[in-house]
């Protein structure tokens, strides 16, 4: 959250308005204004809009990024962020006189809200990307660090742990996007499509293991030479391992067609999956996602920071 710059309490009293609503006077709040005695057209428009998009499966990244493309800025002139808009979407005031959304909409929004874990704080979270990450430094594979004064991130670790420590992403900022960006690719892509079944390929893989064994068995026995043993075991070896992950892209196939469908369900799914489910969709689609420097402002996040490497 961003901090709040609250008037001196002398300030304060004095532009008090004896009927005013006593909350935040200091501060108008988005689509109300100052008095919160009517609405501001516009901004009461764009949450509306906000709350129907986000209902409909889209992520609140993508909306913000819309709303910042069209020039909306927050009640003090900022820019839209992730937290801020969620932070948003569940204020009692949007259903208190004069009011901005219906109760139906504002209770499933509440839902959604805590679905995804931004209500009363969890005590450990699911971070959607480990092992996904990688370090645009020192390709580090970025881990999930907590943090009970701020918002959630992942990191490079340090040295010890294989990092260079010098590269961090907001958590819900990278996981939105990266949530984005898969859902567009597979709209654009499709889901890919496999062959009827994978059988051959596995008949071919144990074909491959059985042939690595016997040749064991061939040196053992004397038939060949120490040297013929390393070099086919290196041949039938890397044809095993050409099978072990034509076999691995299969079943990932598989599981995003049990998933998804296409980009489209997918998206409407999308919100309601848990962690597990959305994890199977994005490792279907990408091999790791290269974490790019913050370019100052450090606090405003670019997707742009994020570059997929696709699997297909
Ligand atoms: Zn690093």
């Amino acid at each position: 959250m961003e901090p709040v710059r609250r008037r001196p309490a002398v300030a304060s009293t004095l532009v008090a308005v004896p009927d005013a609503p006593r909350a935040d006077l200091s501060r108008r709040a988005f689509g109300h204004t100052a008095d919160r005695t009517q609405v501001v057209a516009g901004e009461a428009a764009a949450v509306r809009e906000a709350a129907t998009r986000v209902l409909d499966g889209e992520t609140l990244s993508s909306v913000v990024k819309d709303w910042n493309e069209r020039g909306l800025t927050t009640a003090g002139g900022g820019p839209w962020r992730v937290n801020s808009l969620s932070g948003l979407l569940v204020q009692a005031r949007l259903v208190a006189p004069p009011r901005i959304l219906d109760d139906d909409t504002h209770r499933r929004l509440l839902a959604l809200h805590a679905s995804r874990g931004k209500g009363p704080r969890r005590t450990t979270r699911r971070y959607l990307l480990t092992g996904l990450l990688r370090c645009w430094r020192c390709g580090g594979t970025m881990r999930g660090m907590p943090r009970a004064g701020g918002a959630d991130l992942y990191v490079c670790p340090g040295p010890p742990h294989g990092g260079c420590s010098g590269t961090a992403v907001t958590a819900d900022h990278a996981e939105d996007a990266v949530g984005d960006m898969v859902i567009a690719h597979l709209d654009a892509a499709g889901v890919p499509r496999a062959p009827v079944d994978g059988r051959e390929t596995l008949l071919e893989l144990a074909g491959h293991r059985r042939r690595l064994l016997e040749l064991g068995d061939l040196w053992a026995s004397g038939e060949i030479s120490k040297e013929e043993w390393i070099s086919l075991k290196r041949n039938v070896g890397n044809r095993a391992r050409a099978a072990e992950a034509e076999v691995a892209r299969l079943s990932r196939a598989a599981a995003l067609r049990d998933l998804a469908g296409s980009g489209r369900v997918l998206r409407a799914r999308w919100p309601s999956m848990d962690v597990e489910q959305r994890r199977t969709v994005v490792q279907a689609a990408i091999d790791h996602v290269l974490v790019l420097a913050a370019e100052p402002p450090r606090q405003v996040f670019h997707p742009e920071r994020l570059q997929p490497a696709w699997l297909d």
